[in-house]
């Protein structure tokens, strides 16, 4: 018999109890208990721990843990929680996750290229007017970060026609995207895209990447869309270049605090449409059937998938 495996977080005990549930079911050979259920004993055997928002102190009793495996896709806040001596790390990285942001990043795209905020607008006026319609091969969406996420959500505007860019640490090759790095391929990106769309993860370097300065550099009358990390645009960097009217709208689904305060000036500002985090949430059928089959490999050959690289920080 396996040792016993943790699941560990800091939600509510009935959804910790169901996803124990549904883990238990897709991996019919192991224990999957709550870290507080668990015998002074179970937690020094403990070798896989399954994670959602884990307390650090919890990871810190499992003397023996070999390695993690969350349920999140992003893994800012444990990276930066556990340090650089924590077991390595297991993000989920689920296509159908993958497909829903996707599926996001084009629909609040459109959102944007067919001007909806003004029409929501002119209809609050009582105003019927036609705006230029902009064809979707006239419009350049910049996306800052080629990920796993990036580059799906590039070949889905691609198909849609629009005219896509993209900005990575390295440089890649994506089919039908010009592809950018560096500093300087961060500042052509900034000046010639009318949609930017953010989907870079959340690191020492990242943190405040869309600052005053760089914000200024955006293309006057451009809207951005925040599908990443709160912090990675300035908050009030952003709410002053769209007071200036520089920036032109922006979707924000992350804030640095969330739920985002009901007295942020984002709730009421004209230009800004809020979003609960809701662009690619976690879906439990396919996350832990994931899951399931990477702990089922590790038992039986010792592999791991890719791990979050620590001093990278993603
Ligand atoms: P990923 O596969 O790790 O890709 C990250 C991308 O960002 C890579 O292209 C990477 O460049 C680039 N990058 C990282 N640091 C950079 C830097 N300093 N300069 C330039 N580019 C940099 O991550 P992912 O799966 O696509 O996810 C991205 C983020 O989406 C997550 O970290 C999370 O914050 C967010 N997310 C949000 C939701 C939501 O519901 N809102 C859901 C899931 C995830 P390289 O290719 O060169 O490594």
């Amino acid at each position: 018999m396996p040792s016993p495996i943790a699941f560990v977080s800091r939600t509510t005990e009935t959804n910790e109890a169901e996803w124990i549930d549904i883990l238990s079911s897709a991996l019919p050979n192991e224990t999957i208990l709550p870290i507080k259920a668990m015998t002074e004993e179970q937690r020094a055997a403990c070798e896989i721990a399954i994670v959602a928002n884990p307390d650090p102190t919890d990871i810190a009793r499992l003397t023996g843990l070999k390695w993690i495996h969350s349920l999140w896709a992003g893994v800012e806040r444990l990276v930066a929680e556990l340090g650089p001596t924590a077991p390595p790390i297991v993000r989920l990285t689920d296509p159908e996750l993958t497909r829903v942001m996707a599926e996001a990043v084009l629909a609040w795209t459109y959102y944007l290229q067919r001007d909806m905020p003004a029409y929501r607008d002119q209809q609050e006026k009582a105003l019927w007017q036609e705006l230029q319609y902009r064809h979707p091969h006239d419009v350049t969406v910049g996306l800052l970060g080629l990920g796993a996420l990036g580059s799906a959500s590039a070949e889905r505007l691609r198909h849609a026609g629009f005219n896509v860019i993209g900005w990575s640490r390295s440089p890649k090759i994506l089919e039908g995207v010009e592809t950018l790095s560096g500093e300087d391929g961060l500042t052509a990106l900034l000046e010639r895209s009318d949609i930017l769309v953010c989907l870079v993860p959340l690191t020492a370097d990242t943190k405040g990447l869309l600052n005053a300065d760089r914000l200024e550099q955006v293309k006057k009358g451009a809207s951005i869309i925040n599908f990443a990390r709160g912090a990675v645009i300035v908050a009030d960097d952003l709410l002053k270049a769209l007071d200036a009217g520089h920036v032109a709208h922006a979707v924000l689904d992350v804030f640095e605090q969330e739920p985002l305060d009901g007295k942020s000036p984002f709730w009421q500002h004209p230009n800004v449409t809020v979003l609960p985090h809701i662009s690619a949430p976690t879906n439990r059928k396919t996350s832990v059937a994931i899951v399931a089959g990477n702990i089922v490999k590790w038992r039986e050959t010792g592999e791991l998938p890719a791990t979050v690289d620590m001093a990278r920080g993603y």
